[in-house]
């Protein structure tokens, strides 16, 4: 008789395994009497676990058909033999054959050589593969679907107990891949600066499946069904809802989302899982599970973008299966880092005012909107930290350690002292920071150096009292419009405007008009996608080709100035030309303003920043002309570098502090000098903040530097302690090296001469 599935099914085995894995003995007894079971129940003469070792190494951890004292003692590295090619495929491999395929490896110890046919499934989780399940017969024949899937099935249950730790005695486990209570260390990008150490809560969580298997499949079956059509019903009035006004590209990113929620083989899957017998929400976990481990795993980015929608709708659907609204920002404990998969800035927004200490976002890049809204809150953010959202249970103590980028989950003791032992030292610093904040920043040769601070949101405001600020030399306007889900409208920019220069008490602010396009676009404003956005119809380009976008800005500021001196500074400008046509547009809007009677900036400072390279072989024109100029240091670097700021394969290939850029900026300032203009030009790109960067800048002459708020401490300690008259001569020589960077050399200098440097 041809092996097969005995009467009863998957679902009659499920019910089986339940009961095993409830009784009480030791682990190893159970996982001896699971894979009994699964073999006498499946008619295989072979069954076999393979759990994932440290270093991924699959070792057998239970068989039955195969000699047991291989138990513990065979061990595969990773992609070795078709166990190993599972587990780094993730995908099921069913063979008649199984000698004949290229990646059959014998063991000998195993006592395999009359076994023919094969088939195993991944044991996955999250996209972690936990292990590898077998079962193989002596005849050559090809395991049908049915066996298939039930295997699956079994698979999905084993991973869970895994995951749970009970399939491993305690104590006989030395390495983290198998226990989910041993510490884990993951390295990401540390994006906003600090240090928080706290507890996890997680943003968005897989809605736990407490219940894997159906006690009456039918019923289970109508509760999916019922669900997959609730998740229809919502996605189609999402898509219809003329409150959201969809347009352009994100209604055809709801559309294609409702051809995913009516797809044919994603429902048919989610079917056939819930017919081999699990519940309706197990169901969802493993079809899910097996599409991210498969997606994960190739190179396709357009699968791994689709990945991002199945695993929304995967989420939704989990949802209106246990209709809850998964965790929101009221259920936060004490001391709460969030850990999140990806977030938008509202959603931040949202737990910030239910205060939290840290933040771990799997999916953010340095000038993500998350990152510049976190920087902007002081929230230690981590991006980048692959897994994480996986690892991390809720309530897991949790280091947040932004400098290093550094993710800690569930510490040993010492760690979280030692990282308490860093904090305080950092409080130390910022107290001696707060210390100065009354004081000027004046170098030791007597210069009076303006810092101010980089703005955007409102949250940035009360640093202009806490940081000793002198004023805003940055305003990001384009900020609001890229956090809300709609474009706001001129009564919310006149009511952020003049909130801002309301705090501002006097100080200056220098408002940039709205910077959008290359890597800022709002979720509302997509436009044709450009090959190269960086270059593209972005900034002052946009303001000129739609005059009206600017002088509604400019409508704004005049009405939030009502009288008050106003600075606008424009972004991107290449040539003379674009500035002189938006003075003329500005002018424009100053003439209705007093045509329609409404009050007059007492003064109107145009101001220009200096990213684009062009401009620096025309800097006397430019210089001439503006009331004052920023470089941009950001942008321009990108371009002198033709490097991608936002590329992390290449953001950081060439050293801020390389000869060359120590060149331009000497040409800015002996230009701007020539022309006693010196005084009018600032930086506010990320260098001016740091301070070994800033040291160069104010060796070179420049006297006006705007940064993040929480730098303006340690950039002004170090201008207290600088003698620019001894630096300078070194700057001026190094810009003449050949090395590839002279920070050593600079660092160096610090060193000698008691500066401090550190942030
Ligand atoms: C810059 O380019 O240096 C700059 C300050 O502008 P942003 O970072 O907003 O592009
Ligand atoms: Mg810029």
């Amino acid at each position: 008789m041809p092996p097969q599935l005995v009467a009863g099914g998957p679902r009659v085995l499920l019910r089986r395994l339940r009961e095993i894995m409830a009784e009480r003995q030791s682990a190893q007894a159970r996982l001896d009497k699971l894979v009994s079971v699964i073999a006498s129940n499946m008619v295989a003469e072979v069954c076999s676990i393979y759990l994932r070792r440290a270093g991924g190494v699959l070792e057998l951890f239970a068989t039955e058909g195969l000699n047991r004292n291989a138990v513990h003692r065979t061990r595969l590295k990773p992609g070795e033999g078709l166990v190993g090619l599972v587990a780094q495929t993730a995908a099921p491999l069913n063979l008649s054959n199984a000698p004949e395929h290229p990646s059959f490896s014998y063991r000998p110890e195993t006592g395999e050589d009359p076994y023919r046919s094969f088939l195993a499934v991944p044991i996955v989780r999250g996209e972690r593969v936990f292990g590898v399940l077998t079962v193989q017969n002596r005849t050559a024949r090809h395991y049908d679907e049915e066996e298939e899937e039930a295997l699956a099935t079994i698979a999905m249950v084993l991973a869970e107990v895994v995951a749970q730790g009970t399939l491993v005695d305690p104590g006989e486990i030395d390495d983290s891949e198998l226990s989910p209570t041993s510490p884990v260390t993951v390295q990401g990008e540390g994006l906003a600066e600090g240090l928080a150490i706290g507890s996890v809560f997680l943003h968005e969580p897989r809605v736990r499946v407490e219940r894997m298997i159906a006690d009456d499949p039918a019923a289970e079956l109508r509760r999916l069904e019922e669900a997959l059509e609730s998740l229809r019903v919502a996605v189609d009035a999402m898509l219809e809802s003329s409150e959201l006004e969809l347009t352009g590209d994100t209604r055809e990113v709801i559309e294609a989302y409702r051809l995913f929620a009516n797809d044919q083989g994603w429902t048919q899957r989610l079917m056939d899982a819930v017919r081999s017998g699990l519940t309706a929400e197990a169901a969802v976990e493993r079809v899910q599970d097996e599409l991210r481990a498969r997606i994960t795993r190739s190179n396709d980015v357009y699968l791994r973008d689709r990945l991002h929608d199945f695993e929304d709708l995967a989420r939704r659907l989990l949802r209106h299966l246990s209709a809850s609204d998964g965790a929101t920002a009221e259920a936060l404990p004490e001391r709460a880092v969030v850990v999140a998969r990806t977030m938008g800035p509202a959603e931040l927004l949202d737990y910030a005012r239910h205060g939290i200490l840290g933040l771990v976002v799997e999916e953010a890049g340095q000038s993500s909107h998350i990152a510049i809204v976190a920087r902007s809150m002081d929230i230690p953010l981590v991006g980048g930290a692959e897994g994480v959202a996986d690892i991390a249970r809720g309530g897991d103590s949790i280091v947040v350690d932004a400098e290093s980028g550094e993710v800690r989950i569930r510490p040993p003791k010492e760690i979280v002292n030692a990282y308490r032992g860093k904090q305080a030292l950092l409080a130390q610093r910022v107290a001696r920071f707060a210390a100065i904040r009354d004081q000027p920043a004046i170098t030791r040769d007597g210069t009076r150096i303006t810092l101010n601070m980089n703005a955007g949101l409102v949250l940035d405001l009360p640093h202009l009292t806490d940081s000793g600020a002198d004023g805003i030399g940055l305003f990001r306007t384009e900020l609001q419009f890229l956090i809300g889900a709609k474009m706001p409208r001129l009564a919310d920019q006149i009511a952020l405007y003049r909130q801002v220069l309301d705090a501002a008490g006097g100080k200056p602010v220098v408002f940039r008009t709205l910077d959008l396009g290359g890597d800022k676009i709002p979720s509302y404003g997509r436009t044709a996608r450009e090959e190269n956005p960086a270059l593209g119809w972005r900034a002052i380009r946009i303001a000129l080709d739609r005059p009206g976008l600017l002088r509604y800005q400019m409508r704004a500021l005049i009405m939030a100035a009502q009288g008050r001196p106003l600075r606008v500074m424009l972004p991107m400008i290449a040539e003379l030309r674009e500035f002189e046509q938006a003075r003329l547009l500005i002018g424009k809007e100053l003439e209705r303003a007093e045509r329609v009677g409404i009050a007059t900036p007492g003064e109107l400072r145009l101001g220009a920043m200096i990213e684009v390279p062009s401009l620096l072989f025309g800097l006397e024109q430019i210089l001439s002309n503006a009331d004052f100029l920023s470089v941009g240091s950001n942008d321009l670097l990108q371009f002198a570098f033709a490097c991608d700021r936002t590329n992390p394969k290449v953001a950081r290939r060439y050293d801020t502090l390389a000869p060359c850029v120590l060149s331009l900026l000497r040409h800015i300032a002996t230009t701007a000098n020539r022309l006693n203009r010196l005084t009018s030009v600032s930086v506010c790109g990320e260098i001016a903040g740091r301070p070994l960067e800033a040291m160069v800048l104010l060796a070179l002459g420049f006297t006006s530097l705007s940064m993040h708020a929480s730098m303006i401490g340690p950039v002004k300690m170090m201008a207290r302690a600088l003698d620019t008259r001894v630096l300078r001569p070194l700057v001026l020589e190094l810009c003449g090296s050949s090395d590839a960077t002279v920070r050593p050399l600079l660092l160096d200098f610090t060193e000698r001469h008691g500066i401090p440097v550190g942030r």
